[in-house]
């Protein structure tokens, strides 16, 4: 159990692949997967794929899909369009159907394991992650920046579990700044 949080960090920094932080007006972020290289690395780099594993366009054009399918799941994410969830998650279980799983029952635990190979093994890996933690209780602490020209995906190691901003000396002080300035406005039309 020790290690979950390390296993959060690395899915946050799955849906941080596409960052959508904004530096200017309209910025569509920036997407550090673009090649299947980029993929091959990203995987590598998590130890969910060996050196010798291949990665095709394929796989990253499933790992991009999948990458926005369960970022929906994040429970305090408004910016993903969570409004009709049953089709969100259709869309998901349909691209699972990509993916082949078997399990292991070993000395001390049962392992749920990817079949194929190459990256389609690495994001089944991450997939098998996704639905652990989701038993353990612990997706919730993914959470998106509530600050619409943020979005970075963070994990929330606090007690409660339920942080809005990613840092609450930037996102979280710019927002309640925003709060007050708005307030005052309102108060001023009142006037
Ligand atoms: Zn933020």
């Amino acid at each position: 159990m020790g290690t979950d949080f390390e296993e959060l960090e690395m899915i946050a920094d799955f849906y941080n692949t596409h960052d959508r932080r904004m530096r200017f007006e309209n910025d569509p972020g920036v997407e550090h997967l673009n090649r299947p290289e980029d993929l091959k690395r990203w995987l590598e780099r998590y130890h969910l794929i060996s050196k010798e594993d291949e990665v095709n366009d394929q796989d990253l054009n499933i790992a991009i899909q999948l990458r926005n399918e369960t970022r929906k799941m994040i429970v305090n994410n408004v910016f993903d369009g969570q409004g009709d969830a049953a089709d969100t998650l259709k869309e998901l279980n349909e691209l699972l159907n990509s993916f082949n799983f078997t399990f292991r029952f070993t000395g001390e635990h049962e392992e749920l394991l990817p079949l194929q190979r190459g990256g389609r093994k690495g994001l089944g890996h991450l997939l098998v992650l996704i639905f652990e933690l989701r038993r353990q209780k612990m997706w919730n602490r993914i959470r998106v920046c509530s600050a619409a020209d943020c979005q970075w995906v963070f994990v929330d190691r606090s007690r409660p579990g339920t942080g809005k901003w990613c840092t609450m000396k930037a996102c979280g002080n710019r927002a309640k700044n925003k709060a007050y300035r708005e307030r005052k406005k309102t108060e001023g039309h009142s006037c």
